[in-house]
């Protein structure tokens, strides 16, 4: 799986009522496309189960996380656990800053440990 996947399956996971699929394009910054083939490599590894969903008469679709194992490492950006863990806000996923500045932390990381993996496959 891709970074962006993984970005997805951490996302997914870390609401235990599950994300809408009309907002996790919106979370990844990918278009609706791109999220697509995201979710359908996710159902096909049995990763999310995928619920209809009817938002202002619009179908759209719910995905929740099957539930395994706990892995924490979904739950971190580096150090940084997600901010949903202890959240009491009413939430508006699409503006939550604090979402955003983790997801950001995500990507840092995720670069951070990309390039460390190459240092040390270069020597
Ligand atoms: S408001 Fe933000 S931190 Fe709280 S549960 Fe929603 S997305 Fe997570």
């Amino acid at each position: 799986m891709s970074g962006t996947d993984e970005d997805a399956f951490r996302i997914i996971a870390a609401s235990p009522e599950g994300v809408l699929q009309s907002e996790l394009w919106k979370i990844l910054g990918v278009d609706s496309r791109k999220c697509s083939r995201i979710v359908k490599k996710l159902l096909d590894l049995n990763r999310v189960e995928r619920i209809e969903h009817r938002q202002d008469g619009i179908k759209t679709f719910r995905l929740i996380a099957m539930k395994g194992p706990a892995d924490p490492y979904c739950l971190l950006a580096g150090d940084e656990l997600i901010p949903c863990v202890a959240c009491e806000e009413d939430c508006t996923i699409e503006a939550c800053n604090d979402l955003l500045d983790w997801i950001y932390q995500l990507a840092i990381s995720d670069a951070e440990e990309s390039y460390s993996t190459s240092e040390k496959t270069e020597g």
